[in-house]
Order: structure tokens, then C-alpha cells, then sequence
């Protein structure tokens, strides 16, 4: 089926799985322009698929996949440094609820921090000098 074709590579997986994400994803999508749009987005994904899939352009097509693996390797760097920055974030924010505890101002409704373990406190708001006591 596939002699003297070029078949499939991974950019052809991936525009598959694209066009079958987005499918699934327009099941539950009100009729609209979006979903019309998405539903063309989906079908010109599977066409482009095919026709590299039958295509008999090798040098092209090798040079597309080289441009495809450029695009996935800076969008996989991207999302790494997203989910390592969010990691980080959020061991910040436990190990801050771990030392803090929070106030909001009566008065004002300022967030104020105060650290945890000190017993009965004075706090003074940050932004309006209002003072109250807590619990820390
Ligand atoms: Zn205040």
C-alpha cells in the first residue's frame, strides 16, 4: 500500500491525535462558529495527513517532520519550564502555610501574614494601622 509513499512519520501521529482530541473535545461544544471552526481545523488535520501519508515527495516531507521536531522540541522545553515553575510555586506556598498563618484586616480586609506559634498577637494592618488581636 505504502511503496514508493512516504507513510506515516510523527508528525502524522500527532496531527491524528490532534484532530481526534479536538473531535472529541467538539462532542460537547454548542453549534457555533467555534465548533464549525474547530470541525475544519480537525478535518484539514486528517487531510494534510493523508495526503503527506500518499505523498510521494520524500525530500519534502522529510523536511517538513524536521520542522515539526523543532516546533514539538521547543513546545516540550516550554512545558517542562511551566510544570517545573509550578512545582517550585507550590512547594513555596506549603512551605509558606507551614510558617504563616492568615489575617485578614477587620477593617480594611487586608491579607496580613503573621507567623504561626507565637500565641495570643498584636497585629497591626500593614495598610490602614488598624490593631487587633489574634491567635497565631
Ligand atoms: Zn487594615
Amino acid at each position: 500500500m505504502f511503496n514508493g509513499r512516504y507513510g506515516v512519520d510523527k508528525f502524522n501521529k500527532t496531527m491524528v491525535f490532534l484532530a481526534l482530541g479536538i473531535s472529541i473535545v467538539n462532542i460537547f461544544l454548542p453549534y457555533g462558529t467555534f465548533k464549525t471552526l474547530l470541525s475544519v481545523v480537525s478535518t484539514a488535520l486528517i487531510v494534510y495527513t493523508v495526503f503527506r501519508m500518499f505523498s510521494r515527495d520524500f525530500i519534502k516531507r522529510g523536511k517538513e517532520l524536521q520542522k515539526y521536531m523543532e516546533v514539538e522540541t521547543a513546545f516540550k522545553q516550554w512545558t517542562w519550564r511551566i510544570k517545573a515553575n509550578l512545582k517550585k510555586l507550590s512547594i513555596e506556598s506549603i512551605k509558606e502555610r507551614r510558617k504563616y498563618k492568615y489575617y485578614s484586616c477587620p477593617r480594611c480586609l487586608q491579607r496580613l501574614r503573621v507567623p504561626k506559634g507565637k500565641g495570643k498577637i498584636r497585629i497591626t494592618c500593614s495598610k490602614c494601622g488598624n490593631k487587633f488581636e489574634a491567635k497565631s
